[in-house]
């Protein structure tokens, strides 16, 4: 493969704020497109609107690729050949490139200033046009290189006078490019203003910065969000300005709000009780937004669900390790649609993943989370009995603590609708029946307790419920005969004593 084929893409964003669960998106997309292609990743960090930095955004970037594993190989903190790999470090680079584009007559001067076009544009206004625009028309009438002598702009420019420096659009040309998602995009430059491409500050905008870095880095494949569709035909003449080879672009759909139509916003998530974000982000106003890490979603069925969030693999298959995404993965089978977020689905998947995990260690991780320590056998038994109920570790303990410690209340409802007169009697035959069981295991119980039931001619509804009230405090749960082996024979007397004595008080 010679060095021009070999895949080089990169994940671009600027850090305005945490990194929304659709551009976590992005980066998977190409990080999976990277590895399957035998190709680099590449984190490039584009911070060149200083007015939109937020302190702390690049850090978490950097710490939500870690958590979900897809770590870049080439990137700020990591290193590579290309760097540095935040725009703010390469200032020095893009100004060459925008007098370079001047000099070829593809770009120009302006020296029109904030004020002087915010009045033209309310002119335009009041004249019923509302989206005025710098483009090859209304350039004529305006203060730039192009229609001031050339002696004044070589005066301007000594000066220090204030200017950015444009595009220069050309008219009435079709602008085409095969997006790999898309087809083939087709935009008139009648359409399209003249961007500015280098600002008054001395900064580039993301327009010139993005080519330039994309060129310099030999970035194959630009695979980014929807939203950016409308800023590559302009991207597409830069690479013809600058008479370089322009990589391939897939622009992936966007990630819908799960109750109507809409992109899904950093607020749904609060409004709907899910998090948008993949870990927690505090606001310098000390404002929260969730994230997955912290609710307990474990990153591999965050990323599985987001895998499928635009992307199909042609199969039923729903269940998707990292490696089994990176072997199947490829941009043909995204579609062009939205995708609409589903929370209920990511909780399906949180729950499959919880569920594969091996009891061992699904007790290390709920020992982690637990202030009292408790005996490592014992804990592992506990995720055992609980786990095809729960979704998260938290619930393994919240479902099931009465396997770790005698209830201290029993479900309302069911000793409302279950605990008669006769219980505390019928409870009490049971306890002895129980107590004479010599080997204490649940299929043992299951027979003396079946045997009990016909002797007493009673249904399992009329006795089952009683037994789970007293052992754990509960209406629902794993079998009895499970939890009564497992808690053993001594506990078991212990909570039928106790809570038929609450019970009664109660009654
Ligand atoms: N900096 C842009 C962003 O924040 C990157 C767009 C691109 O990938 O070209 O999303």
């Amino acid at each position: 493969m010679s060095e021009k084929s070999m895949v080089r893409v990169r994940f671009a964003p600027s850090p305005t704020g945490p990194l929304h669960m659709g551009g976590v998106r992005t980066a998977l997309y190409n990080y999976l497109f990277a590895k399957k292609n035998k190709g680099t990743f590449i984190i490039r960090i584009e911070d060149t609107d200083q007015n939109r930095f937020v302190e702390g955004a690049q850090e978490y970037i950097m710490d939500a690729m870690k958590w979900c594993g897809i770590m870049p190989t080439e990137g700020p903190g990591i290193g590579g050949e290309y760097g540095p790999y935040i725009q703010s470090e390469r200032q020095h680079l893009y100004k060459p490139y925008a007098l370079r584009l001047i000099k070829d007559e593809k770009a120009y001067y302006a020296f029109d200033t904030p004020d002087e076009l915010e009045i033209v544009r309310e002119q335009a206004k009041t004249m019923g046009m509302p989206n005025w625009q710098y483009n090859g028309i209304t350039r004529t009438n305006l203060k730039n290189s192009l229609t001031l002598p050339h002696d004044e702009v070589e005066k301007r420019l000594a000066n220090g006078d204030a200017y950015v420096i444009r595009m220069k659009m050309p008219r009435n040309t079709d602008v085409r490019f095969e997006d790999k998602i898309r087809g083939w995009v087709t935009v008139n430059t009648n359409n399209l203003d003249d961007k500015v491409l280098f600002k008054s500050d001395g900064m580039p905008t993301y327009h010139l910065a993005n080519i330039v870095d994309d060129h310099l880095m030999k970035i194959t494949h630009v695979i980014r969000g929807e939203e950016w569709l409308p800023s590559a035909p302009l991207h597409v003449l830069l690479y013809q300005a600058f008479g370089w080879e322009a990589p391939e672009f897939a622009h992936l759909p966007l990630l819908l709000r799960p109750d109507g139509p809409g992109k899904l916003s950093k607020r749904d998530g609060d409004r709907l009780g899910f998090p948008v974000f993949p870990t927690n982000w505090i606001t310098a106003e000390g404002e929260l937004y969730s994230g997955y890490r912290e609710k307990g979603y474990f990153p591999e069925a965050f990323i599985n669900m987001l895998s499928l969030l635009g992307w199909n693999p042609g199969t039923p298959q729903e269940i998707f390790s990292l490696d089994d995404l990176v072997q199947e993965f490829s941009l043909e089978r995204v579609s062009k649609s939205g995708a609409k977020f589903d929370a209920e689905k990511t909780k399906w998947f949180q729950a499959q993943y919880l569920r594969s995990k091996s009891n061992e260690e699904l007790a290390e991780l709920l020992s982690q989370k637990l202030i009292k320590k408790y005996d490592k056998i014992i804990l592992i038994k506990v995720c055992e009995l609980m786990k095809e109920r729960a979704t998260f570790i938290d619930d393994i303990y919240t479902e099931g603590k009465y396997l770790l410690d005698k209830p201290e209340t029993y479900d309302e409802n069911t000793v409302a609708k279950k605990w008669k007169e006769d219980s505390a009697e019928l409870m009490n035959e049971w306890k002895t029946i129980l107590l004479a069981i010599n080997e204490f295991t649940a299929e043992n119980i299951e027979i003396k307790f079946k045997e009990f039931l016909t002797e007493k001619g009673l249904g399992i509804g009329a006795v089952l419920p009683l037994f789970r009230l007293l052992l754990t405090g509960q209406g629902i749960g794993p079998s009895m005969f499970e939890i009564a082996s497992f808690i053993g024979k001594e506990e078991s007397r212990n909570r039928i004593e106790e809570g038929i004595t609450k019970l009664q008080i109660k009654h």
